[in-house]
């Protein structure tokens, strides 16, 4: 018996096996049965129903059919599926093929070669119906819920085609033994349990004919669709606790039979146990709606009864165009909960704070459903501005204080109390969520806080913004203003010169594991500015393409930067969050991308991501690296990880104590740049533009070469030497940037205090900034302790002949150069273990002790 041990639910054999392999030892059953140990409710799945198969996006799990139900030798249960594919699993550019809109109840019939159709039974979730349907025909109404889905179509990874008649047939038969008998013998609700909601279902019955009719009737008047929407919602508020919560969810599935409605509850309640384990479907959908329904105290919204990832929102959809053509705001007050719900004001600024009200709460959706949402805000900003102009148009006459709540009256008075031209500015800076939120705040509150006069209120909740663009930037006119455009370090080469076996070998090694679908792990190092991170994102940008075109398998990628996150272990809370939708805490990531990318999954596409800036993922453990680079080794994996770090023996390092060959990673350097390839890059950014004397261009590139081989650093003297030609033919006439525009650049550049400041400092200041090079490279991190750089100190005065200092004076050097603030220091009291970083780049350091 295999137990899912956070949810307690068993999936145990239904009955004896039907036959028996004995050779394979492997037996065959007609049924697997479902049970919640905490609710105590079962529910048997048979051969031919549809299910609902855990996937990696817990709020759309896969739908499947279940062909097979077998035991192998190693008593491992397993079911042999067919597979069908929601719209959103089929690549965007093939949607199109379709030329139709597509419910987001449709699923098409799955042919597409590669998907595992063997998967283990405790992936399976609950069952469902799927009702095939010819290509002109709708889901019913009475059906048009989200347990219920619809087959016209087959897929098969290039195109659509109809259901052939034997498969529509055999689909046909299957649905309506699954879904429409009513006493199935596939359906167990224990007795107590049947007794208890007997009463209830009665009531179900009736409130569910109720519903049909006003279903009916809404669609002739907005005030009845309103009573529904009210109805639905006071359902969802309760819907997780009380027994008319039940009766309430249950209210969408008038035709269902009686049992398979208790069904539905039972399986609610034992997937309720499972959150977060499994996918549950009504749960979450519970989840979302009490966080839509419950911010700041605002009234019940979105009647979400169906709670469909698109369906839900065209809901939204409807209510906010019923309201919208509501003429007084009564009826909108109508359309809500409670009436006391909604700010009870005759001015539409209520009503469009409202409804950006709403628009946060939408915020606070899952990501899965931002999408969704984004939609459904573009909406509603649309109708707010309609509101707006309304506003302008029909409510100029009201006054501001007339119609206002008590709250507003206060605000008033503070504004009459306090100096007219400042005062006024402030409260129409002041947001509009700050002055709704007084309108739940008692008086007496009110008073305490009100501000004195000539205090500046702070508001609440305020949302900073950057103020906009008031006219369009300006295009580039000059040739000069061109170049600057072009060598900007965030302007996008056409070409990357000099990469081009680097691309090649990046290439071909994700090429090779998307086609084998394995996975595996390629670790990119080298020096800043070297253009890892350039070439591995024209790699994937030339992969996503072939993908695009069928030549390759598709697949998901996915990135993150160490540079970008908070804390390391955040890398788990971004990946999960980036593959699946789901955000939850990097404990609880950790476990979940274990478990995607060690169980085999069903449908599982290969996954490709980058670690960009991998040197920032150090911890003290080193758990998240290795993990990292441990993922790609599992058999089911499908992950392919690009890293990219500066540091080039950081897997050694991190294997340390770990067997580092179990690793088998591919590597690559990016060898710092050479004067003729900096050239070169330079020459294909400014893509002919004669802007540079051929001499200048050699110089910055023979600077920089001999520095670092950093292209980031040679395309910012070239800008700022760009700048001051451009400054130099205001005055004078045009001319192009010359030799000595780019010694200005790089005087400019390296002549900072902190440069001089090390160029006049004593000869061992000086060695121990070379030393704190030394040790910087050799460890690879950008931290040392005092000790460490007192050996690499020791070293160089021996090479150089030099007597070396004592321990205190290595102190007292330490301290001054920290407090030129050219080093950064830990506390003193460490004394030999105080760890010391540099307060400028390494690059500069360099550039002052080379000219020395
Ligand atoms: P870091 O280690 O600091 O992240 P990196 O190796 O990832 O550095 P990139 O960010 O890829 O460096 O490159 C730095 C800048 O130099 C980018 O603006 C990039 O466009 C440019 N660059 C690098 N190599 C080339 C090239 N071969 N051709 C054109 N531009 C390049
Ligand atoms: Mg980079």
């Amino acid at each position: 018996m295999n137990t899912r041990q956070q949810s307690k639910i068993i999936h145990s054999w239904c009955g004896r096996p039907m036959c028996l392999d004995r050779k394979l030892r492997t037996s065959q059953y007609k049924g697997i049965l479902i049970t919640s140990e905490s609710s105590g409710t079962e529910t048997c799945v048979q051969l031919g129903d549809f299910v609902l198969v855990e996937g990696e996006n817990a709020d759309q799990p896969f739908v499947a059919q279940i062909l097979n139900l077998y035991e192998d030798g190693s008593q491992n249960k397993h079911a042999v599926v067919q597979w069908f594919s929601h719209i959103t699993e089929i690549p965007q550019n093939k949607r199109r093929l379709l030329k139709r809109k597509v419910s987001p109840q449709e699923v098409f019939f799955d042919k597409v070669p590669g998907y595992d159709t063997d998967i283990p039974v405790e992936t399976i979730i609950k069952r469902t119906t799927v009702i095939p349907l010819l290509l002109g025909e709708e889901l019913p109404i009475t059906l048009n819920k989200k347990q219920t889905f619809c087959v016209k179509q087959s897929w098969d990874g290039k195109c659509f085609t109809t259901l052939s008649s034997d498969t529509f047939l055999k689909l046909k038969e299957a649905s309506k033994k699954g879904g429409n008998s009513p006493n199935s013998s596939s359906s167990f609700t224990p007795s107590g349990i049947v007794s208890l909601l007997k009463k209830e279902t009665e009531s179900v019955v009736q409130s569910a004919t109720k519903n049909d009719e006003l279903e009916i009737q809404s669609k002739h008047g907005d005030s009845k669709s309103s009573v529904r929407k009210k109805r639905c919602s006071q359902g969802v508020a309760n819907s997780t606790r009380t027994p008319t919560a039940r009766k309430k969810l249950q209210l969408n599935g008038p035709t269902q039979s009686l049992n398979s409605r208790l069904m539905g509850c039972e399986i609610l309640k034992l997937l309720d146990d499972d959150c977060g384990a499994i996918a549950p479907l009504e749960p979450s959908a519970a989840k979302r709606k009490v966080r839509i329904t419950g911010g700041l105290g605002s009234p019940p919204k979105m009647p979400r009864t169906d709670d469909k990832s698109e369906s839900g929102f065209a809901t939204e959809e409807r209510w906010f165009s019923d309201t919208i053509q509501l003429s007084s705001y009564a009826k909108v007050k109508y359309s809500s909960g409670k009436a006391g719900d909604l700010p009870v004001k005759n001015d539409t600024i209520a009503f469009t704070e409202y409804l950006a009200q709403n628009c946060q709460n939408l915020l606070l959706i899952p990501r899965s459903r931002r999408i969704c949402a984004q939609k459904t805000y573009a909406r509603i900003s649309e109708q707010i501005s309609v509101l707006n102009k309304l506003e302008k148009k029909d409510f100029l006459s009201v006054s501001d204080g007339s119609d206002s709540s008590s709250s507003e009256e206060e605000e008033n008075d503070v504004l009459c109390t306090l100096e007219k031209k400042t005062k006024l500015s402030r409260t129409c800076s002041t947001p509009k969520s700050s002055r709704k939120s007084s309108v739940h705040t008692p008086a007496k509150t009110l008073e305490k806080t009100k501000p004195l006069p000539g205090t500046p209120k702070t508001p609440q909740n305020a949302t900073p913004e950057i103020p906009r663009r008031s006219c369009e930037a300006q295009k580039p006119v000059t040739i000069l203003e061109k170049a600057r455009l072009r060598l900007h370090v965030s302007a996008i080469p056409e070409s990357l010169p000099c990469r081009e076996e680097e691309f090649q070998d990046i290439y071909n090694f994700v090429e090779s594991k998307l086609i084998d679908g394995t996975g595996g792990c390629m670790y990119i190092s080298g020096v800043p500015g070297t253009g890892k991170t350039a070439t591995v994102h024209e790699v994937i940008h030339c992969l996503q393409q072939a993908a695009e075109n069928d030549d390759i398998p598709s697949f998901q990628f996915a990135e993150i930067n160490g540079m970008k996150l908070t804390d390391p272990h955040q890398a788990y809370v971004q990946i999960l969050q980036l593959l699946t939708g789901q955000k939850v805490t990097a404990t609880h990531a950790a476990v979940l991308l274990e478990k995607l990318f060690c169980t085999p999954g069903p449908k599982k596409k290969t996954t490709v991501l980058i670690v960009d800036e991998l040197d920032l993922l150090w911890t003290r453990k080193q758990n998240v690296m290795y993990n990292l680079f441990d993922w790609p080794t599992r058999k089911h994996s499908k992950l392919i990880i690009l890293a990219i770090a500066n540091t080039m023996d950081l897997p050694e390092r991190i294997m340390m104590n770990r067997v580092s060959s179990r690793l088998g990673l591919t590597r690559m350097s990016f060898q710092p740049y050479t004067y003729k390839q900096l050239q070169q890059i330079i020459s294909s950014r400014l893509n002919n533009l004669k802007a540079f004397e051929e001499d200048a261009i050699q110089l910055v590139s023979r600077k920089v070469a001999a520095l670092s081989g950093d292209a980031r650093r040679c395309l910012d003297i070239c800008r700022r030497a760009t700048e001051i030609c451009e400054f130099a033919s205001r005055k004078r006439t045009q001319e192009i940037v010359r030799m000595a525009h780019i010694t200005e650049a790089i005087d400019e550049m390296f002549s900072s205090p902190y440069i001089n400041a090390i160029r006049n400092a004593s000869l061992h200041e000086q060695i121990f900034l070379k030393a704190v090079l030394a040790e910087f490279r050799r460890a690879g991190v950008e931290e040392a302790t005092v000790q460490e750089i007192y050996r690499q100190h020791i070293a160089l005065c021996r090479m150089e002949g030099r007597q070396s200092p004592t321990l205190s004076g290595v102190m007292a050097i330490c301290s001054r150069l920290g407090a030129c603030r050219l080093l950064l220091l830990e506390s003193s009291k460490k004394y030999l273990h105080m760890r010391v970083r540099l307060n400028i780049s390494q690059d500069d350091i360099m550039y002052a002790l080379k000219d020395e």
